[in-house]
């Protein structure tokens, strides 16, 4: 009986239970709203700034382990810097392959070092993409049929890695191919060549080559997603032009007038790591590759024209 006097009373509706029923006022909620919407206003930037700079971090981290594998390279290789790409005996047969295989054990077999965080397309960790499958059939290269090997990616040499297009860049600007005109002043440039052997003429280096190891760029940030189709089948994992010129070894190359979006990947900006381990961003328009230095070459003086007294540099 007690309990249903209780709920006849507030039923009847006494002051207190009015009260209780419209806690707020119609304007009370309109200004919690408006200031919940100002504080995820404030709060939505800064929550990206923060992913930005955290994708900034892990990418120089990144290049940083990568320069600490060429270095572990170069310490079991007689002094030999690594090849930007180079034939791996497969089968019957060989495969072309790039950097990343040639320095997979030397980052402990962890694919995501070759990535930039900020890439969303082109990510080498994901092996061989749909995207990179819709592109590299639109270059001619392996068909859909091909997809079922496509499992032996890591640690294997895999015959379609040289396909991926995602990751970050090895420097290989001014990189030619056919015999140079000027084999004395053209032959130093990039620090990762091919063996000659196999009919490169921008030869293998040793480290002690490198007149300046701290001006001397040896990853960057790749081109990704921007370059489709622009760059032929050697994309945002190679930083080099898609002009012929710069690629025989003129000076003037840079980033941005190349329209090369991994320049600008961190805001406007790109890591980068010097063949001291050392990582800097940078202002792409800010990279040096002049008569005076050049921090994409070997010889930091490489453009000088050979008429300057100091160039003496032996083949
Ligand atoms: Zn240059």
């Amino acid at each position: 009986m007690t309990g249903s006097t209780t709920c006849s009373h507030a039923q009847n509706g006494s002051p207190t239970a009015r009260v209780i029923q419209s806690g707020f006022t119609l304007v009370e909620l309109l200004v919690v709203v408006s200031i919940i919407t100002l504080l995820i206003s404030i709060l939505l930037p800064s929550v990206g700034k923060a992913r930005k700079s955290a994708q900034r971090v892990v990418c120089a981290s990144n290049q940083r382990q990568i320069a600490a594998a060429v270095a572990s390279y170069i310490a079991s290789n007689d002094d030999w810097m690594n090849p930007v790409e180079d034939w791996w005996p497969l089968g019957d047969g060989r495969v072309e392959v790039t950097f990343r295989v040639i320095l997979f054990p030397y980052v402990g077999s962890v694919p995501q070092i070759f990535d930039c965080p900020s890439e969303r397309v082109y990510k080498y960790a994901d092996g061989f993409s749909n995207a990179d499958e819709r592109r590299a059939i639109a270059l001619g290269g392996p068909s859909t049929a091909d997809r079922e090997n496509w499992d032996r990616l890591f640690g294997i040499v895999h015959p379609l890695e040289r396909w991926n297009f995602g990751g970050i860049g090895i420097a290989g600007v001014h990189w030619f191919r056919k015999n140079p005109p000027d084999l004395l002043t053209r032959k130093k440039t990039m620090p990762f060549g091919r063996a000659v052997e196999s009919g490169y003429y921008e030869g293998l280096k040793k480290y002690a080559e490198i007149k300046a190891p701290t001006r001397l760029i040896w990853f960057g940030d790749g081109a990704g997603d921007d370059t489709l189709a622009k760059w032929g089948s050697d994309n945002g994992w190679w930083i080099r032009s898609p002009a012929s010129d710069y690629s025989q070894g003129d000076p003037g190359f840079n980033r941005v007038l190349q329209n090369d979006y991994g320049c600008r990947r961190h805001s406007n900006k790109a890591n980068y790591v010097f063949a001291d381990g050392h990582v800097e961003l940078l202002d792409a328009n800010r990279i040096p590759c002049n008569e005076d230095q050049c921090w994409w070459s070997i010889l930091p003086y490489v453009h000088r024209p050979r008429t300057v007294a100091v160039w003496k540099e032996p083949l």
